[in-house]
């Protein structure tokens, strides 16, 4: 606070973090920013962690439980153990179906955070033989923040910023296009009519058969598939042979009534599966 005051700081909020052993320093201004980190560097306030260490929650998979087992249950039972548990949930497989793998949230409470959280070391829950993993991700295609491209990072790119909202040439955070306008977007990579970071993207979907060998796996059986659409029955031999034997009868009753070889007219006598077209037909001929 002291220090604070020297550095004719008055607007700052302090969050104290774990037991005070630790303290989060909110600014409000740039200037200010500077004075404080000023101050930092030349050592005014040595006791004093500026760098805030990671509070994001912890997401890990556990396996081994049955898969019917009752996700609350599971955090109850972890909760018991000291885990600070927010949220349990049973990951379902690839056919909607419940499977043995629980994926549980935490917020990493530990004293000591260097080294894996003790929640890796879990080997017995409710009696079950266990096991604490990372939680699989799907690989994503490396898309780089600065010119939109894939392949390369931001920190390694070269190349002129391209914008990730309209393909134009600034960075995306100088963009003056409207962000909620979707028609004025446009895709660097595909030349359409959306954000670079679309995952509908075609390029992304390219990119994302090459890292991914199960999306690709599944892309693959996708394309097998027929596309959904109207059916197109396909008329058995049986029909089709029933079908010329009505055409032909068709014909005769045609030449039979108007005198004339029908096959003149063959577009009067056509005869489609599931249509019926005798009457109108004939009627037409007649007139003929
Ligand atoms: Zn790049
Ligand atoms: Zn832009
Ligand atoms: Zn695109």
């Amino acid at each position: 606070m002291q220090y604070m005051k020297k550095l004719a700081i008055d607007r700052f909020d302090i969050k104290l973090l774990k037991l005070g052993q630790e303290a989060k320093l909110q600014l409000y201004s740039v200037p200010d920013y500077r004075k404080v980190q000023e101050g930092f560097v030349r050592g005014d306030v040595p006791f004093f962690t500026f760098q805030l260490k990671s509070e994001k929650p912890l997401r890990v998979a556990l396996k081994g439980l049955h898969p019917e087992t009752n996700p609350e249950e599971v955090a109850r039972e972890l909760v018991a153990l000291k885990f600070n548990v927010t949220k349990v949930t049973n990951l379902k497989n690839r056919h909607g179906q419940k499977s043995g793998i629980f994926i549980v949230d935490l917020i990493p409470n530990q004293t000591n955070s260097r080294g894996p959280h003790p929640i890796y070391s879990l080997n017995r829950l409710m009696h079950v033989v266990v096991s604490v993993e990372e939680p699989y991700k799907k690989k994503q295609p490396l898309r780089c923040y600065n010119c939109q491209e894939y392949n390369h990072t931001k920190n390694r790119c070269h190349l002129a910023p391209i914008c990730a909202l309209c393909a134009l040439r600034h960075p995306t955070e100088n963009c003056t296009v409207v962000r909620d306008d979707p028609a004025s977007r446009k895709c660097n990579n595909c030349g359409g009519n959306h954000a670079a970071s679309w995952k509908g993207c075609v390029v992304y979907k390219e990119f994302l058969e090459r890292v991914n060998p199960r999306q690709r796996r599944e892309l693959r059986d996708a394309k097998k598939r027929p596309p959904p659409g109207p059916e197109i029955r396909d008329v058995p031999a049986q029909e089709k042979n029933d079908l010329k034997e009505v055409k032909q009868s068709l014909v005769w009753i045609v030449e039979l009534v108007v005198g004339k070889q029908a096959a003149c007219y063959p577009s009067l006598v056509t005869v489609t599966p599931g249509q019926t077209l005798t009457l109108f037909s004939l009627v037409k001929v007649w007139k003929l």
